[in-house]
């Protein structure tokens, strides 16, 4: 049997039921809808309630606790793991995919080296990038946008979240190009997405990629 984790009752008709990228069970019903009623529709959507599970526990993304020790995250699409260390300068080692950060501040300090490499990257995919379709940005900034991976303001400067260096580079690229489009078109139009798609052709998949992973954008 399943058990909604939330159950939100509203002046509505009818019973809906959802599951979020957590595994998270939220059943929307009507005031006065028994119990009874919310039980039997959760046992009749149950095979589909199990799949979304399911597919929210293979998404693999776990959140960091407070202690960062062996915690494991995406790194330009690989999977690396981080040890706190008592040393005073953060190393990497691309060998074994492990990031060695100093156990004082370690939060604070990853993200800032996260945003240095953010900048260093996202910076040369987009100055190649730009000169390939013939246009140009007056600045880049990295920020720690939340619900947007990148953007694209009325002047054409470009905006990244450092979290898209969660991203495999081909993900990067394309949200790249999507905000370098924007400086022809300040819109998603079907121009818009021609010229996306003559830069990066299967943009479909790219997009997929960062819906899936929309829970990316929580950590750190
Ligand atoms: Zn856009």
């Amino acid at each position: 049997m399943i058990s909604p984790d939330k159950i939100v009752r509203s002046r509505r008709r009818t019973l809906s039921v959802s599951v979020d990228a957590f595994g998270r069970v939220t059943v929307r019903a009507p005031l006065q809808c028994p119990d009874a009623h919310i039980f039997a529709f959760l046992a009749q959507k149950e095979d589909w309630i199990r799949r979304q599970k399911d597919r929210a526990a293979q998404s693999s993304v776990v959140l960091p606790t407070d202690c960062l020790e062996g915690y494991r995250f995406l790194l330009l699409g690989r999977e690396h793991t981080l040890r706190l260390y008592e040393g005073t300068r953060i190393r990497y080692d691309e060998r074994s995919a492990t990031v060695f950060l100093p156990a004082e501040k370690a939060r604070e300090r990853l993200v800032q080296w996260l945003k240095r490499n953010a900048r260093r990257i996202f910076s040369a995919v987009a100055s190649r990038r730009a000169a390939e379709m013939g246009t140009s940005y007056p600045s880049l900034t990295v920020t720690s946008a939340k619900t947007r991976w990148g953007s694209c303001s009325y002047n054409n400067a470009l905006h990244f979240s450092f979290r898209l260096l969660y991203a495999p580079v081909a993900v990067i690229d394309y949200v790249v190009v999507h905000e370098l489009a924007h400086t022809f078109h300040k819109d998603h139009s079907r121009a818009f997405w021609a010229t996306v798609g003559r830069y990066v052709p299967d943009y479909p998949a790219k997009r997929e990629w960062l819906k899936e992973k929309t829970l990316l954008m929580e950590i750190f």
